[in-house]
C-alpha cells in the first residue's frame, strides 16, 4: 500500500490573467494514487500564480474576483521591478501558493460549491502544480 503519491500538474493558460478550474484533474490524480484517506497538497512553484478554492458553479464569481484584484493590486503605479509585471507578484502572495485538501473515501472532501483554481496572472503560459498526496489511515491489526 502505497504512503504518499506525487505528481506534477501541467496547465496552460490562455490570458494574462485566468482562474483554471482543476478540480477534474486533481480529482483523477487522487482516484489514481490509490490512497483512500489522507491530505492532498497543492503547491504552486511559480512567482506570479496561485492556487485557491472558491465557487465552481457560477463563472461570474471568478470573473468578479479577478476584477477585484485588478481593483485592489492597481495596475499603472510607480513599480521598481523592471521586468514590469509586479502587480501579478503581489496577487500571488495575496492569494497564496499553497494549499490542502483532505482526502476521504478515495475522493477529496470540498464543499458543494467549491472547486480548485489555478490562479494564472502573468500568462498565457506553461504551468506546473504539485500534487502529493498523504495517506493518513492507520494500518490494521
Ligand atoms: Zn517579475
Amino acid at each position: 500500500m502505497r504512503y504518499n503519491a506525487y505528481g506534477i500538474l501541467q496547465v496552460a493558460s490562455s490570458r494574462e490573467a485566468q482562474m483554471i478550474d482543476v478540480t477534474a484533474d486533481v480529482s483523477a490524480f487522487v482516484r489514481n494514487s490509490g490512497i483512500s484517506d489522507g491530505i492532498c497538497h497543492l503547491f504552486v512553484p511559480h512567482t506570479t500564480a496561485a492556487v485557491t478554492i472558491n465557487e465552481n458553479a457560477d463563472p461570474d464569481v471568478v470573473a468578479d474576483m479577478l476584477m477585484g484584484l485588478e481593483n485592489i493590486v492597481r495596475p499603472g503605479l510607480p513599480y521598481r521591478h523592471a521586468e514590469g509585471n509586479s502587480p501579478a507578484h503581489i496577487k500571488s502572495s495575496l492569494i497564496g501558493v499553497s494549499g490542502s485538501i483532505f482526502v476521504n473515501d478515495g475522493g477529496l472532501v470540498l464543499g458543494t460549491w467549491q472547486g480548485i483554481y489555478f490562479c494564472e496572472f502573468d500568462g498565457p503560459r506553461r504551468r506546473s502544480l504539485s500534487v502529493k498526496i498523504v495517506r493518513t489511515e492507520h494500518e490494521r491489526a
